[in-house]
């Protein structure tokens, strides 16, 4: 009968892990003649040194605890790969092993950054100082230090610790004392970590009750009621976690608010004082009054008393002429400060006036306009509008919506090197630019200072990928031209497909980590989330 030499060698690997005796060549030279294999030097017909190390990573993956890989799984899956392989190559079943052993190893680290994460260190691996565990020791302490705050001193200290533990670890440098110190460095970072969520939680609560304290204190119908509304909506009404983009777009909501509060704080100012002048001049107006009608009354009873003892047609009648001509200056006087007050009345009506068009023109702005002012597209609430309409669509059609941010960069230092007024030219042109080379079933919105959002309808996440590389193209030909010289600008982005269900903001979260990603790889690209 010829000897089927894949299946003996099957059927010794079996063997070997079944008794998990050391995978040496010599015990594999035993199970393999214990499985019927042929004696002679020579017949073994595998790579042994491959197959010994291979052997010897399923025995200690066996040995290991996964979180998903059980003992009994992993048995089961051996099995299956065993009984899979039945006529394959030999060369297959070794890939096949190679594979399994791999990711009961990938389980295994996991589980290990678990137990880590937790403040449990568990024992020491066998192989401590191999590549994979030096490389997870270096990762997991860059890591953990990167989540340490950077303005105390107690946790710079910390991170300098575990970059001094990585250090050693490195160095193969792993003993009882090393494990305990990295034990002890954990908990005391969990006890950081543990502090900053606590403050994190105390903080959200404040920013929150602030915020309905402002509600409350803006006037019933005021523009500052919206723009505290709107700042509650941005920091997320429902209690849960603040979101990084909400509180960053409540402080530039707050910033504006307080623009705008300080311009209508001049312009009330002024008006009040108007007002204070115009009062203090209607005073000296009736009392200049009061002092005529006063002198004309003291006249009018002088000639009273001189009517009765006057004994001459001539006295009387001079008399007569006398009271004529006071009432006629008294007259006069009351005319023209009565034609003064009404003056005053119609100039302190149009400063009234004045106030109540400018608190509607910033109700307007707060309330109702969908338009950005400096780039004539659309603003956060035409986005929001656009988004409704697209969600709609979506339901009906089941297209894909690609959502798009995008923030300029270096847009400070065009600010610095030439001026305010030149950053604005460009914002203006990158909108427009935007506009021209996208669909124009594609929406375009301002999100906030330098950055920009688009919604595209029917797009694939790849599409608008390389749909914002146009744009970044058609920037590169040339922007605007400032004082006579052709400025350039670039930005980056970041794309992700909306997932039907959810609100507009997480669609932007998720785009602004890929854009966050392309900030960090270089700038003037798009990355995908
Ligand atoms: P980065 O590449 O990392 O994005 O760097 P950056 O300099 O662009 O940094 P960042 O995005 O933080 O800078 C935003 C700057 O945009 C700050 C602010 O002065 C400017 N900016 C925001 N709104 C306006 C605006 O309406 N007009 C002008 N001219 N500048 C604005
Ligand atoms: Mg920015
Ligand atoms: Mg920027």
């Amino acid at each position: 009968m010829k000897v089927n030499t894949a299946q003996i060698a099957k059927a010794t690997l079996h063997r070997l892990v079944q008794s998990r005796v050391d995978p040496t060549p010599e015990n594999y030279t035993r199970a393999w003649i214990e499985a019927g294999g042929p004696v002679s030097e020579g017949a073994v017909p595998v790579d042994a040194s491959g197959w010994t190390q291979l052997i010897e990573q399923l025995m200690h993956g066996l040995d290991q605890r996964g979180r998903h890989w059980t003992l009994a799984r992993k048995k089961d899956s051996l099995q299956r790969v065993l009984a899979g392989s039945r006529g394959a190559t030999l060369q297959r079943l070794q890939e096949r092993l190679t594979q399994l052993s791999a990711s009961w190893q990938q389980d295994d680290q996991d589980s290990q950054v678990e137990a880590l994460a937790s403040g449990f260190v568990p024992a020491a691996p066998e192989t401590p100082a191999s590549s994979g565990w030096t490389e997870l020791a270096s990762r997991l302490q860059t890591t953990v230090s990167a989540g340490l705050p950077t303005d105390d001193e107690r946790s710079a200290e910390l991170a300098r610790a575990l970059e001094s533990h990585a250090k050693r670890w490195q160095g193969g440098e792993i003993d009882d004392a090393l494990l305990r110190q990295v034990h002890d460095s954990c908990k005391e970072v969990g006890r950081v970590f543990t502090q900053r969520h606590l403050l994190v939680n105390e903080m959200t609560r404040l920013v929150r009750a602030m915020t309905e304290g402002l509600t409350e204190l803006a006037e019933d119908e005021s523009w500052a009621r919206g723009q505290a509304d709107a700042m509650r909506l941005r920091l997320g009404d429902g209690g849960g976690a603040l979101s990084l983009r909400g509180v960053r777009s409540a402080a530039e909501l707050l910033s504006q608010t307080r623009r705008q509060q300080q311009r209508l704080r001049g312009e009330r100012d002024r008006a009040r004082d108007a007002l204070r002048a115009l009062v203090d001049s209607l005073s000296e107006e009736l009392k200049s009054l009061g002092t005529h009608t006063g002198r004309f009354s003291e006249q009018l009873s002088q000639c009273v008393d001189g009517i009765e003892s006057a004994d001459t047609r001539e006295k009387l009648s001079s008399l007569v002429h006398d009271i004529v001509s006071a009432s006629r200056t008294v007259q006069t006087e009351v005319a023209d400060a009565g034609s003064r007050l009404a003056a005053g009345r119609e100039q302190a009506e149009a400063l009234n006036e004045r106030v109540r068009e400018l608190e509607s023109e910033l109700r307007r702005l707060s309330d109702e306009a969908s338009t950005d002012a400096l780039t004539q597209i659309a603003n956060r609430r035409g986005l929001a509008q656009a988004f409704e309409v697209e969600a709609a669509r979506h339901e009906r059609d089941g297209n894909p919506l690609a959502v798009a941010l995008i923030d300029i960069d270096n847009f400070k230092k065009l600010n610095d090197s030439l001026g305010h007024a030149a950053g604005d030219e460009a914002l203006k042109a990158l909108a427009a630019q935007v506009q021209k080379t996208l669909r124009p079933v594609d929406h375009v919105a301002r999100f906030g200072g330098e950055e920009f959002v688009m919604l595209l309808p029917a797009t694939q996440v790849e599409e608008a990928r390389e749909a914002l590389g146009r744009v970044q193209r058609a920037l590169s030909m040339s922007l605007f031209l400032h004082e006579g010289r052709e400025v350039f600008v670039t930005f980056s982005g970041g794309v992700t497909l909306w997932r039907p269900g959810e609100d507009l903001d997480s669609a932007v979260e998720r785009a602004d980590l890929a854009l966050y990603e392309a900030k960090r790889t270089g700038k003037n690209r798009t990355c995908v989330a």
